[in-house]
């Protein structure tokens, strides 16, 4: 039977990384494990029947203002600049969201300057003691009729419960602004990897080091594999049997379609806060920057209790539930958890490659992220 240092399961950003550092940087043998098909986990894209790249779990925007995780990444990818915009579909119009100047004012049939709409979102604001929802943070910031056109009933949907119920951490997402800036997100580096994600997941996992065993379910093979330490990027609760209850997910239903025009929608998102089951309508010639001049490929996101764990629910109970895994986690020789399932966060693409970066850093006792990063690790 073979034998490896490192048995990993998931082939996503935090099982993908930490295949690659170990792989490449430690001369480890590393065996990565998925049971989907596929490497890349939520990440993943694909041409279509139609030759579009379309991403299978729904669109993905990297971002970040780490200078370690883009440039590491940049080891696999050459990149495409893109800016997300997103607007929402609010009383018959599509309106920039974060909300900004042009937002109020054309909702409102406004003329405010900057200034202007500075004060009178203070006196749309309602104060809060203490900031602990995510109805908070944005009541607080905008006032209850924007919250309840934008925020409300979109969260709604996504989450299943009404932003009181929900951390702040859920809203404090997304900026308030009071120009023009229009970027959902206003991250330092923002780009689309030029060929795609998978196509930089493949360099990444392309190492004599790595074997990948795809479609497979860990638990159907773990007790035929011989391996020393095991990292482990699936749900930290499946992994202990869900021995003190589920941790609740929220997941998604993806309507893939291709329309025979050549574009649908003026940016590569439009957010349905109120009206339509689904939550967002994503065009994704928008963000790969693809060209076809008579199709192009749409999804829909409906929210859904059951299927696949896509989003931790950050909510108090559900944190303390977690702590009670990650003791027993910790307590566990030669496993470790890592990535948004196996630490139960709800962290972008960024924060899990720096998530994984740092357990590298721990294993292999380098001094820090950028030294990982850049393959400067100690020699054992
Ligand atoms: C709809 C959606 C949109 C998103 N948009 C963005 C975005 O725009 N920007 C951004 O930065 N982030 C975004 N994210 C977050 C991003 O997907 C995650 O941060 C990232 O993919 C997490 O990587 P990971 O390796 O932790 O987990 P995953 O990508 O989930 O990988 C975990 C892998 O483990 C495998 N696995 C689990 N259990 C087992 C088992 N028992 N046996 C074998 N394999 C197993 C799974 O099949 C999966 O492939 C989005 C997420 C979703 C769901």
């Amino acid at each position: 039977m073979q034998h490896y240092d490192f048995a990993i399961v998931g082939a996503g950003y935090a099982g993908s990384v930490l295949a690659e550092r170990l792989a490449s940087q430690s001369g480890k043998k590393v065996l990565v494990i998925d049971k989907r098909p596929h490497i890349g986990g939520n990440a993943y894209d694909y041409y279509n029947e139609d030759g579009i790249l379309i991403h299978l779990y729904g669109p993905h925007i990297f971002h970040t203002n780490s200078p370690e995780v883009f440039g590491y990444l940049s080891n696999f990818t050459e990149w495409r600049p893109y800016e997300h915009r997103v607007l929402a579909s609010v009383e018959g119009q599509l309106l920039p969201i974060p909300i900004n100047l042009d937002t109020v004012n054309k909702l409102y049939g406004k003329n405010f300057t900057s200034e202007e709409l500075s004060d009178y979102f203070k006196t749309v604001g309602e104060p809060v003691a203490e900031i602990k929802t995510s109805e908070d943070v944005v009541v607080s910031q905008v006032g209850r009729d924007l919250y309840e056109k934008f925020f409300k009933y979109y969260t709604k949907k996504q989450w299943g419960v009404y932003p009181s119920e929900l951390d702040k951490s859920v809203t404090s997402r997304i900026p308030t602004r009071t120009n023009q800036d229009d970027r959902y997100f206003s991250d330092e580096f923002q780009s689309m990897p030029l060929h795609g994600f998978t196509k930089m997941f493949e360099k990444m996992v392309d190492h004599p080091n790595i074997t990948l065993m795809l479609g497979t379910d860990f638990k159907d093979v773990k007790d035929s594999l011989s391996y020393d330490q095991l990292i482990y990027t699936g749900p930290v609760d499946e992994y202990f049997d869900h021995c003190f209850g589920k941790l609740p997910y929220r997941s998604l239903h993806f309507e893939h379609k291709t329309l025979n025009e050549e574009w649908h929608q003026p940016v590569a998102v439009v957010n349905y806060p109120n009206d339509n089951a689904y939550t967002r309508v994503t065009e994704y010639k928008h963000l790969t920057g693809q060209e076809h001049p008579t199709k192009t490929s749409i999804t829909f996101e409906y929210p859904q209790a059951e299927g696949d764990p896509y989003y931790p629910v950050p909510m108090p109970e559900n944190a303390e539930l977690y702590r009670k895994y990650k003791q027993l986690a910790d307590q566990q020789q030669n496993v470790y958890f890592v990535g948004r399932l196996g630490t139960y966060r709800y962290y972008n693409m960024d924060q899990v490659v720096a998530q994984a970066l740092t357990l590298y850093k721990k294993l292999v006792g380098a001094d820090s992220l950028a030294d990982v990063a850049a393959g400067k690790v100690p020699s054992k």
